[in-house]
């Protein structure tokens, strides 16, 4: 059982609790201090830890879909029974309010058992043959070992969505998680322990990231990498995948825009567009950043909108009612104010916030509304990551989605109306992988999620969340 507020958690290898002496500090967003550590492991560790994979992977994929489902079913109820300690643990090492890391948890224990559950739907086929000697069988294998990359921004739901469909395919995962938020894996690790995932199977290593890449890049054992987080490091894995060919997926960036039409309904536009854009501080990837107004119902729109972001409770996530914590770190509430100072000096109007939060030392913005801000403003260019919402007008619908699609993001997209025929022309116009209609909150762990352009290749979630996992096979039985 892990206990907070102290230093040396380890990591897991091959079954076991590692500790080394090179420790990684864990910092407090809400206050800006050390309040653990973690083990990192080596380059030695790293192979050694492919190594065991390789060798847990014939039982593993040995398992029916049932039995390994068994076991994800087993790791869920361990999350839900720790479901109050591991929201703890995200809230302290990533700043979001308690009630999101509640519901993080639930996310991340309906991801297992939707993949417990969706593994036995793995679907091969028997084709109508060509040639009456021959018969045409498609069957999935699992691919082998897999190395799987989180970001700090969902730390444990981002690192389920790849770790709960590797397993259930059969395949052996390593897990990195992000430097800044790596207890809450400790937890899962934990969790998988207790659930009786065999030994190898699954693996948490925390360390130095670019390390960690270059041996999953290079060890040909490593079958698969698997990647959330920035496009800049995404095209990093997408070079260094070429010597081995290796297959990768990737979750990368996002810039979404969120168009309002007048024919919305006004109170859910504003309802959902607060939950698109302030959930988790902004840091999300699929965070509304762009809001396109249509002229007619602007100020209508606005004065809902300003009054709602300014009811906004910002303060430490364990105390009771927040709803906006800090950002992730000193860097990111600087990269925020730049981007406000820009957007000002353009033209755009502060209606509320604009200012880092006083007499604190952790990382809070105070929520921010822009208005009247010009298209080639750093926030409507660049992913944002912070509870800042930028809004201007448009005209007519074809001029919304040109300026929607002139972005290279492509990963999620929101539309506010009540029209149906404009609910699906938007949703075929708009480049992006997910699109919300008059809603604020579309993953789920039933569709598929992921990006085009920019923003990734590959789908989690829903069935295709397995496909990346999978090799498909063709198998001419000849001879009749
Ligand atoms: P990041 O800097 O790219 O880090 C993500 C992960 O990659 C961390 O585990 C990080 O490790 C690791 N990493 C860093 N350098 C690496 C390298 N050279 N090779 C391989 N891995 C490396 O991104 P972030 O700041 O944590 O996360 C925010 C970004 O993720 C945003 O762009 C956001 O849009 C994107 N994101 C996308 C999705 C999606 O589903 N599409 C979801 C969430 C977030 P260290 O922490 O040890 O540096």
């Amino acid at each position: 059982m892990t206990v907070l507020n102290q230093s040396g958690h380890r990591v897991y290898l091959n079954g076991q609790w590692v500790a080394s002496e090179r420790e990684l500090e864990v910092v407090n967003p809400a206050d800006g201090k050390v309040f653990a550590s973690v083990s990192t492991v080596d380059r030695e560790q790293v192979r050694a830890a492919i190594d065991a994979a390789h060798a847990a992977f014939p039982a593993w994929r040995a398992m029916t879909a049932k039995e390994r489902g068994i076991l994800l079913h087993k790791v869920a109820d361990e999350l839900k029974r720790r479901q109050d300690e591991i929201a703890r643990i995200i809230t302290l090492e990533n700043g979001k309010p308690l009630a999101q890391s509640k519901g993080e948890v639930g996310m991340s224990e309906d991801h297992l058992r939707w993949f417990a559950e969706e593994s036995k739907r793995a679907y091969g086929r028997m084709i109508p043959q060509q040639d009456s000697h021959k018969r045409n069988l498609v069957i999935k294998s699992p691919i082998g070992v897999v190395g799987a990359i989180a970001p700090w921004n969902f730390p444990l739901v981002l690192a389920v969505r790849k770790v709960a469909p590797a397993l259930a395919a059969g395949c052996p995962v390593i897990l990195k998680p992000a430097s800044k938020t790596p207890l809450c894996s400790v937890l899962l690790a934990e969790c998988m322990e207790a659930a009786g995932i065999p030994a190898g199977v699954f693996q948490l290593i925390i360390g130095n990231a670019g390390m960690i890449a270059e041996e999953f890049l290079n060890n040909p054992l490593c079958r698969k990498i698997t990647f959330t987080g920035s496009t800049e490091v995404g095209q990093g894995l997408i070079r260094g995948a070429a010597a081995q060919v290796k297959p990768l997926s990737l979750e990368l960036g996002g810039h979404a825009p969120l168009l309002v039409f007048e024919d919305c309904d006004l109170d859910v536009a504003v309802r959902e567009t607060m939950i698109a854009k302030f959930r988790n501080m902004g840091q999300s990837c699929i965070a509304a950043n762009r809001i396109y107004v249509q002229k007619s119902i602007y100020s209508a729109f606005m004065e809902k909108f300003v009054a709602a972001a300014k009811a906004l409770k910002v303060g430490n996530g364990l105390e009771p009612g927040m709803d906006v914590g800090p950002l992730i770190g000193e860097k990111a509430l600087e990269s925020a104010l730049a981007q406000i100072e820009d957007a000002v000096k353009r033209g755009a109007n502060v209606r509320c916030g604009g200012k880092r939060v006083a007499n604190t030392d952790g990382f809070f913005l105070e929520p921010t509304v822009l208005d009247g801000v010009v298209d080639g403003s750093v926030c409507m260019c660049e992913e944002t990551f912070a509870p800042i919402a930028p809004v201007t007008s448009f005209e007519t619908e074809q001029e919304a989605l040109t300026r929607a699609n002139a972005s290279p993001f492509g990963l999620s997209a929101y539309v506010m109306t009540r029209d149906y025929a404009r609910m699906l022309r938007c949703a075929e116009a708009l480049e992006s992988g997910t699109i919300g209609i008059n809603d604020g909150a579309p993953t789920t762990s039933n569709a598929p999620f992921g990006g085009v352009k920019h923003s990734g290749w590959g789908r989690e979630l829903g069935s295709e969340g397995l496909d990346g996992f999978l090799e498909t096979k063709h198998v001419s039985l000849g001879g009749f």
